[in-house]
């Protein structure tokens, strides 16, 4: 089959502008269209709860790159066009009333934030933190801001109650989790956080269900739920990512359990010559084989890189994910690595725990900071399953590395007789995996 020569991609996210990238290296005498119905492509969303918090000080800096840059790059860049139709038969696309014929399709659609079925949705101050626009909006309307909810502790949400406590608002939770980040850390590894959001003045609702958004003038004065009303003029609806999909089934696409595009290892769809990456699409989590949905940004950058290249006559393969994560909340760092506790054991996985309270420094030396390592293991072979961090630093390096480990299949004694850096500055003697390791082999 000669290489495909016109190759579209849906979405000027992470995964679509590195699908359109990776497409044109891959095949640099195709036709790349990339249509993004944003005003702007290649800025970092991850950056804008810090500079909403005053932490970065402006919003020019999250953008990595001008749309002059892609046209040099030989990709044609359309921002503000809108794909309404797909014809998979005919491989044609309407984009802004503009007919494309396509060879390979890339659908990057991403993701929307679950809108809760409440009453008073679209009162003014009801909002969400996405597109980067309304994001620079927001920030001008939070000068006159006083009370604020943000809806859930999903990462997102956690982000956002540190940054609207730094802008000294009013800031509540209300969560239906009993404890913070429920849907992905265990209670334990999550009380750190929870303690640090509470020092810096957030007031937080576990078991609270919002039921509606109450207000006069169009304007939002209330978040009324089943423990009573809190006042509020704004509400950061931060839910669960779902999968935007209306394109993809349009045209017949199968969507799997957790409603994402299914894929293959080369981000193929159930159609031929038709990809998919990012946040619209589900992939197998390594341990169980389960689809997982609504990864990061990394891996959709990963997945969209692996789409392209495939997509432009290339062959690639998207592994399994172990799904390292980890942020900042509060002033403490959380992350892991594939499951914790609370979810092997909903998922009915035999496991054992593994626990060590280490540092992330020589004893002696300044700064040194608390890190709390609970690994996850196979009760016979001592097989890692997963890992969950929380401490002052050195989560993001650790989560990254077990991850590794468990896509390698890292057992407990592994880490208890690895080798680590020691050096006062950046590392203990006694590095805390091992030790979580260490006293995880005890009790096999
Ligand atoms: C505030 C915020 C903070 C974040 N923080 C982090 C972080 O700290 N770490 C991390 O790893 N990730 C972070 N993310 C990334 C995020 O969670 C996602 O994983 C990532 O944005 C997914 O990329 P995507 O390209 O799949 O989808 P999206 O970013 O949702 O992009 C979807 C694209 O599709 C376009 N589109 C959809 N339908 C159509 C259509 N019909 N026609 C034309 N265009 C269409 C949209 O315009 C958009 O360009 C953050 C995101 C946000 C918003």
């Amino acid at each position: 089959m000669p290489d495909p020569q016109r190759i579209c991609v849906i979405g000027g996210g992470a995964a679509g502008i590195s699908a359109g990238s990776m497409a044109k290296r891959t095949n640099p005498d195709a036709t790349v269209t990339v249509c993004t119905e944003f005003e702007d492509v290649a800025y970092s969303p991850c950056g804008i709860p810090y500079v909403l918090a005053r932490e970065i000080p402006d919003f020019e800096r999250l953008f990595l790159a001008g749309p002059e840059q892609y046209a040099e790059a030989g990709i044609d860049l359309r921002r503000e066009t809108v794909v309404s139709e797909v014809d998979a038969q005919a491989q044609t696309l309407v984009a802004n009333g503009e007919t494309l014929s396509w060879d390979r399709l890339i659908i990057c659609t991403g993701f929307n934030y679950l809108l809760p079925d409440l009453p008073g949705a679209d009162l003014d101050g009801v909002t969400f933190v996405k597109n980067i626009r309304r994001a620079i909006e927001l920030d001008t309307t939070l000068d006159g801001v006083k009370r604020a909810v943000v809806l859930e502790s999903t990462p997102l949400g956690v982000e956002m109650l540190a940054a609207l406590a730094h802008r000294g608002i009013e800031t509540h939770l209300v969560d239906s989790g009993s404890w913070l980040l429920s849907q992905v850390a265990d209670p334990d590894i999550a009380e750190p956080v929870q303690k640090s959001l509470e020092s810096l003045g957030v007031t937080l609702h576990f078991g609270v269900e919002a039921e509606a958004f109450e207000g006069a003038n169009g304007a939002l004065e209330r978040v009324t739920t089943n423990h009573g009303p809190i006042d509020a003029d704004l509400c950061i609806v931060a839910t669960h990512k779902e999968p935007e999909t209306t394109i993809a089934r349009s045209i017949g696409v199968k969507v799997g359990s957790t409603g994402g595009i299914e894929v293959n290892g080369q981000m193929e769809t159930s159609l031929e010559g038709v990809y998919a990456a990012g946040d619209a699409v589900e992939v197998p989590q390594g341990f169980t084989g389960l689809a997982v949905q609504g990864l990061t940004g990394s891996h959709a950058m990963q997945q969209g890189r692996v789409a392209g290249a495939n997509a432009g006559g290339g062959s690639r393969t998207y592994d399994p994910v172990y799904v390292p994560w980890g942020m900042v909340g509060g002033t403490v760092q959380i992350g892991g690595a594939s499951f914790g506790e609370h979810l092997a054991e909903s998922l009915g996985i035999p496991h054992i725990v593994a626990r060590a309270n280490g540092i992330s420094r020589a004893r002696y030396y300044p700064g040194v900071q608390q890190v709390i390592v609970k690994l996850l293991a196979e009760p016979g072979t001592g097989k890692l399953i997963g890992a969950q961090m929380v401490g002052g630093e050195g989560v993001k390096e650790r989560a990254d590395f077990l991850a590794f480990a468990l896509k390698r299949g890292a057992t407990l004694e592994d880490l208890a007789f690895m080798e680590n850096v020691y050096s006062p500055p950046i590392g203990a003697l006694y590095e805390p995996m091992s030790v979580a390791a260490q006293n995880g082999m005890a009790q096999l």
